[in-house]
């Protein structure tokens, strides 16, 4: 999966830690690179060599409209189409109902929909081991289907409708069945922005658009 390195690392001071307070302790890093059939993307990591605070981010260095991507994964190569997602995206995984959205604690990443899956799993995993200590089966029983729904996706014997929508045009979904098309304004202003990071599908009844 690897790429053959386009640019130069690039280290900029950036001053003092707005976490622990560490006097010109926070520095970026920042790489700009090329994805085949697509553009230069630059991924940037905030890093506090004082107290190890990190935020990756990502950003489409080419002029790029806001626009819903949308890919159908049908079977295991599908599972390479490429992920570009900055801290503004929101990505979409309709047929288990999971949704990341932009929050405080978000990162940007470039990745692919296995990689997606993986962070997804293991946030569920997380999830699911709170709802049991709080002894709710029904919720624990629905992170169990929708991991067992994600296996079988990896396997390429379920479907995934994938889908990332970015206000600010820094996200997007690379590959050739990849379908996409601009966002309205209603959609845009839809789109959260809020502090919610991953939509829990094990709470029963959640709101799929808070306020
Ligand atoms: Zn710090």
């Amino acid at each position: 999966m690897s790429e053959k390195p386009e640019g130069e690392i690039q280290e900029i001071r950036l001053g003092d830690c707005p976490i622990c307070g560490g006097k010109g302790t926070l520095k970026a890093l920042q790489y700009v690179h090329e994805i085949p059939y697509f553009g230069k993307v630059m991924e940037s990591t905030i890093i506090c060599e004082r107290c190890g605070y990190r935020n990756a981010d990502v950003m489409i260095l080419e002029d790029r409209p806001p626009k819903l991507y949308t890919v159908k994964v049908e079977n295991e190569k599908d599972l390479f189409t490429r992920v570009v997602r900055s801290k503004s995206g929101t990505i979409e995984l309709d047929e288990i109902g999971v949704k990341i959205e932009p929050g405080p604690a978000a990162e940007g990443f470039v990745s692919n929909v296995e990689g997606v899956l993986e962070r997804v799993r293991e946030t569920l995993l997380m999830a699911r081991d709170f709802r049991k200590q709080e002894g709710d089966e029904e919720a624990v029983k629905r992170a169990d289907e929708i991991l067992q729904y994600i296996e079988e996706v990896k396997n390429g014997k379920k479907p995934l409708t994938v889908k990332i929508m970015d206000p600010f045009g820094n996200s997007a979904l690379i590959g050739e069945k990849v379908k996409s098309r601009l966002l309205t304004q209603e959609e845009i202003k839809k789109l959260s922005t809020g502090p919610y990071i991953v939509y829990d599908p094990t709470a029963e009844g959640g709101e799929e658009n808070p306020e």
